[in-house]
């Protein structure tokens, strides 16, 4: 056992992770972080294109979303690391009565919840996204706020003011077993040592079940493969994240944005869902997503493909994450089941466990760990996962 007992341990230095460790620290809890990997964000992190919004179907989603968006877009003021951060919008774009009904049924939700989010006519859409096909544009979103940065630039900045902030972090470290006395977590065990503390944050990313089973707890999260790609820079073009959430063969949706350096990075979610953790590249992704984005946007066919990526979406039955207590043991916590939006939800996410660990959580953020609570019925879907 170290010979000092810490505050918290938060396992994983992911998307979740050092944020969360960040607000520990910042709030003056002594933090230990473990990561197997070598550094970082070297998960499913650094596998994420950046995008960053508050634009989000529930409302516990659009709170912590809303909040790590303020983090994200003002980091550079706050903090002075340049994270390449850009505040383009993001366009839903409609081509049909189904998606623009959708639409517009999200918008009472997220009005409800003060987002400044807008439809616009066709027009006013293509004078936002000029490239953008006419035939048959019924309009869209346009959510001016949401952006996004360089998830690797975030996360290195974010680790480093956590250090700053007092936090002590251990790569190549593999979390094995959970210590438990009396129905109470007293520590971790890794393969090279062991670590006291009275809290401990599951921030395991696609690992959170086999986390979760070391208390013998059951956490619903699988992984999920999605791969991404990256252009060569080209001269800017295009503000804001355009994302098509119509149906084709393979897959359920795509979006895309061009990045402050002038590259176009994509993504694309798989139907059905393929399951697994093998992280290598497929064949088969940019023949599908480059179909796609040319029908979408034509003039990307001149856009060339530097290379493509795989990585894993932590998933849970319903889309939303899984954010609350243990029901196995007390001072343990579950913040995981990010799915597609880890990245842009760990800022508000890190907070809300910080206030959770000290007790002095919110009626708002009680609401919040209502609707993402571990042991919630799994009903439904989430509309924008
Ligand atoms: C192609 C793609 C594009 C995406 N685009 C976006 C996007 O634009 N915006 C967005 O918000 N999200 C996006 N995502 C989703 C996002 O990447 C995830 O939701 C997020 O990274 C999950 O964060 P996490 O901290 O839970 O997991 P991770 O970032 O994977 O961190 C978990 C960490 O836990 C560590 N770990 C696991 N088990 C152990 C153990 N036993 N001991 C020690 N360490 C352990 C791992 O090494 C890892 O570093 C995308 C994902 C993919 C694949």
């Amino acid at each position: 056992m170290s010979d000092r007992p810490y505050d918290v341990i938060v396992i994983g230095a992911g998307s979740v992770g050092v944020p969360t460790a960040h607000a520990l620290a910042s709030a003056g809890l002594d933090t230990l972080v473990l990561d197997e990997r070598a550094s970082p964000g070297q998960g499913a992190n650094k596998a994420a294109i950046g995008g960053v919004r508050a634009t989000h179907a529930l409302g516990a989603k659009i709170r912590l979303g809303r909040r790590s968006l303020e983090v994200f877009s003002t980091w550079d003021e706050v903090h002075g690391d340049d994270i390449e951060w850009l505040s383009g919008g993001y366009v839903f774009v409609a081509y049909r009565h189904e998606e623009e009904a959708a639409f517009r049924r999200l918008l009472l939700v997220q009005h409800r919840h003060g987002l400044p989010i807008d439809w616009l006519d066709a027009e006013a859409l293509l004078r936002v996204a000029p490239d953008l096909v006419r035939e048959g544009l019924r309009g869209g979103t346009l959510s001016p706020d949401d952006g996004h940065c360089s998830t690797l630039l975030a996360s290195h900045a974010m680790f480093e003011a956590a250090k700053r902030a007092g936090a002590t972090f251990r790569f190549g470290e593999q979390v094995t077993a959970i210590e438990v006395e009396r129905g109470r977590v007293r520590g971790v065990r890794t393969d090279r040592g062991r670590y006291a503390a009275p809290s401990v944050v599951n921030a395991a990313g696609a690992g959170a079940a086999r986390i979760a089973g070391l208390v013998g707890e059951r956490v619903d999260v699988r992984p999920d493969m999605h791969e991404a790609g990256i252009t060569e820079p080209v001269a800017p073009f295009l503000g804001p994240m355009v994302v098509d959430v119509r149906p084709a063969p393979g897959s359920a949706n795509f979006y895309f944005y061009q990045a402050r350096g002038g590259q176009v990075i994509f993504c694309l979610t798989p139907s059905p869902p393929l399951w697994g953790d093998d992280t290598r590249e497929t064949s088969a992704f940019l023949p599908m997503i480059a179909r796609r984005m040319v029908s979408l946007m034509p003039r990307l066919a001149h856009a060339r493909v530097r290379r493509t990526w795989r990585g894993l979406y932590p998933m849970t039955p319903d889309g939303s994450p899984l954010v609350g207590w243990s029901a196995a043991c007390d001072g343990f916590v579950h913040a995981v089941g990010m799915c597609g939006q880890g990245f842009m939800l760990g800022p508000g996410v890190g907070e809300l466990i910080t206030r959770m660990v000290r007790a002095e959580t919110t009626l708002e953020d009680d609401d919040t760990l209502s609707a993402l609570s571990p042991q919630r019925p799994f009903v439904g879907q989430e509309v924008l996962r």
